[in-house]
Parts: C-alpha cells; sequence; structure tokens
C-alpha cells in the first residue's frame, strides 16, 4: 500500500469526485473542433471586462466593499446577511462543515437533485437521508419523518435536474416543520429566471432558512466562481469562522461587482431570450417521436424523456460525435432515459435540433 493510501481518509480513496460537465468533457482536448457546450447550464456569449489589477500585491479584503454593496443593493438584504463565496458550490460545504459534526451528523436531499449536496457531505463526513420528491414537489408526510434527524435539508428551487420551481407554501411548510431542529437551505442557483419567486423575504421571519444565490447562470459568469449565501446576520457570523479568510480574489470581485453595478438590463434581456429560445425548444421536442416527456422548466435548461433506453444512448452519441454535449441524467433516481439540455444561442440550439432532425427525417 502506497504511502498515500495509508494515511488517507479511509473513506476517500474509493470516493468518486463530482463528474462535472467539464470533467465529463475537458474543453482543452479537441481543441482543434468546435464543441457546442450544452451540458453545464451556462450562458451563452461572452462578456467583456476591463480590469484594473493595480492592488494585486495586497491581499484583498475579507468580503470585498464593492462586492458585498453590489449584491445588497441587487437583493435588498443587509450586507450582514450576505457571505460571497467561491460559487454557490463554496456556501454548499461551509454549511454542512459549519452545522454536521463529521460521523454523527445528517444532511436531507430530495433526490432527484443537484449532486453537490451529496459530495459535499461525504467529503465531510456527514450521513445523507434521502426524501424522494413526488410529481417534482416535496414530499412533506416524508420529511415529516425525518424531523430531528438531520442537522440541515438542501430544498433546490428551481430544481436541477427536474426544473421547475417548488411552491412557496411547501418551501414555508418544510422551514416550519425544521424549525428547532434544522437549517432549510434553498437553493436559487436559478431564480433570476422567475426572480418573483424567491425565498429571501423568508429570512425576516424564520430564523432557520439559508438562500444560496450564484453569478453562474443568468449572469453568465461560471468561470468567475463567484456566489452568495443569504442568512441571518447570526448564520453568516458562523459561516464566517469556517470559510477561508481571503474566499474572493481581487478581480473576481471587481468583475462581479461590474456585473452587479452596471446595466441589469443585460441580465433580464439574456434572461428573457433564454425563455423565448426554451419554449420553442420545449414544443420541438415534445413533436419529436423519440420523446416520451417534456419536463416543465422555470430554469436555463430543459428535461426530457426519451422512449427507451437505446434511443437515449442513439440521441447523446449522436450529439457528441456531432460536437453537441449535453448532459445524461438517466442514473438519477426517477429520470430513467432522461437527458438534459441547456438553453444556449438560439444558433447552437437550432445545430441540435438540425443534428436530430437530418438523421431521423
Ligand atoms: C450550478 C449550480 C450551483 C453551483 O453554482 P456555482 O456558483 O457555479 O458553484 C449550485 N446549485 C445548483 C442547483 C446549480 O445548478
Amino acid at each position: 500500500m502506497s504511502i498515500v493510501n495509508k494515511l488517507a481518509r479511509e473513506e476517500l480513496i474509493d470516493m468518486v469526485p463530482y463528474q462535472s460537465a467539464r470533467r465529463l468533457f475537458s474543453s482543452c482536448e479537441k481543441s482543434e473542433e468546435k464543441r457546442v457546450w450544452l451540458n453545464a447550464n451556462e450562458a451563452p456569449g461572452t462578456g467583456k471586462y476591463q480590469l484594473s489589477s493595480e492592488n494585486i500585491n495586497r491581499y484583498p479584503d475579507f468580503q470585498p466593499d464593492n462586492l458585498l454593496n453590489a449584491y445588497s443593493n441587487y437583493c435588498g438584504l443587509n450586507r450582514s446577511q450576505i457571505l460571497a463565496t467561491r460559487g454557490a458550490d463554496e456556501g454548499i460545504e461551509l454549511i454542512i462543515r459549519s452545522f454536521c459534526k463529521a460521523y454523527q451528523d445528517n444532511i436531507l436531499i430530495c433526490p432527484p437533485t443537484y449532486g453537490m449536496y451529496a459530495i459535499s457531505a461525504e467529503n465531510h463526513g456527514a450521513g445523507i437521508i434521502k426524501v424522494p420528491l413526488q410529481n417534482n414537489t416535496l414530499d412533506l408526510k416524508g420529511l415529516e419523518k425525518q424531523v430531528g434527524k438531520v442537522k440541515v435539508v438542501f430544498l433546490c428551487s428551481p430544481g436541477n435536474p427536474t426544473g421547475n420551481l417548488l411552491p412557496k407554501a411547501e418551501i414555508i411548510q418544510a422551514i416550519e416543520l425544521f424549525k428547532d431542529s434544522a437549517i432549510v437551505v434553498v437553493d436559487e442557483a436559478y431564480i433570476e429566471f422567475s426572480l418573483e419567486e424567491t425565498s429571501t423575504d423568508l429570512l425576516k421571519n424564520h430564523n432557520n432558512v439559508i438562500v444560496l444565490r450564484t453569478l453562474s447562470k443568468a449572469f453568465a459568469l461560471a468561470g468567475l466562481r463567484c456566489g452568495f449565501t443569504l442568512a441571518s446576520e447570526e448564520i453568516i457570523t458562523l459561516l464566517s469562522k469556517v470559510i477561508a479568510p481571503y474566499p474572493i480574489s481581487a478581480p473576481v470581485a471587481e468583475i462581479a461587482s461590474k456585473a452587479l453595478s452596471s446595466d441589469l438590463s443585460i441580465m433580464t434581456q439574456r434572461v428573457q431570450r433564454c425563455k423565448q429560445t426554451k419554449a420553442s425548444l420545449a414544443t420541438w421536442l415534445s413533436e419529436q417521436n423519440w420523446c416520451s416527456e417534456v419536463f416543465a422548466s422555470d430554469a436555463n435548461f430543459v428535461l426530457f424523456r426519451c422512449i427507451s433506453h437505446n434511443e437515449k444512448t442513439r440521441i447523446f452519441d449522436l450529439l457528441v460525435s456531432n460536437n453537441i454535449l449535453i448532459r445524461d441524467q438517466s442514473k438519477q433516481l426517477q429520470l430513467e432515459n432522461c437527458l438534459r439540455i441547456s438553453i444556449g444561442s438560439e444558433a447552437e440550439i437550432v445545430a441540435f435540433k438540425n443534428i436530430l432532425t437530418t438523421v431521423n427525417g
């Protein structure tokens, strides 16, 4: 046995890391060919930002002023209720590390859901209790049975990969159920696609709530790695003890605050375009003979089910061989034969349809 394997935490040796879209298909390999990336729910197009990088010899502020002020303006909460993180993913990890004792406490997830909750829990040695969604909404009876057995509950709204918002009334019921025993995290990575449905107003009257946000989706800044944890001042103070001392690099703070302080209509127009493209794609999918179900989506992607395993594999492989990458979700609970496509540019979606039409027609 190698010295590393002898010393490492045993459970990490066989652990499979998160299979991110980028790990499955590296952006470097085959770079001579132009690939269409529709597998990670990124926004299409490019952004151009000027960097001053003047004070790069200095450590950045723990929470850069310009960034926190900009997000405070955007979300309508006090600065003391906001923690900027290295993507929403770091928020997930901090919450688990702050509330769960390793090899003792559990988190609760509602599959099919975002993979990082379980990965972060596993990494930390927290247990995972699953209460599957029922018809893409919460199983409140199932949740009630877990009261007292979990420390953190992760809800994803709009859900990834399902796409739909959870009814606000159900989110409130879940928060009430766990009000004396667990933190309820509402992951709002895609909330800009229906901002009026946000749960941030619940922070006022419930002190067991955390809302997660990101600049990776509607703000088209996935490469920047910037997210926000929104919660009571008490929770933010706690998480601040666990996060790294300089979590946000100066260039990240500079670009992120520019994106948030500039005309927000750039973002809202991007959201509008996405919704139009999504609606016509959903209609088109529902008309294909190989497609048996198109899931309703309040986000920037569409999940659809193929009529058989063979058809699912054929469509996925056909797209890959034409350099169009979408995401296979068929291994997730309840999502047999399902694929997920991110809403790219109009041209990218046309290319997707053409590949599938030419061969079928
Ligand atoms: C993309 C995504 C995240 C991660 O966002 P980052 O800010 O890029 O880390 C978190 N939750 C859900 C549901 C997501 O889809």
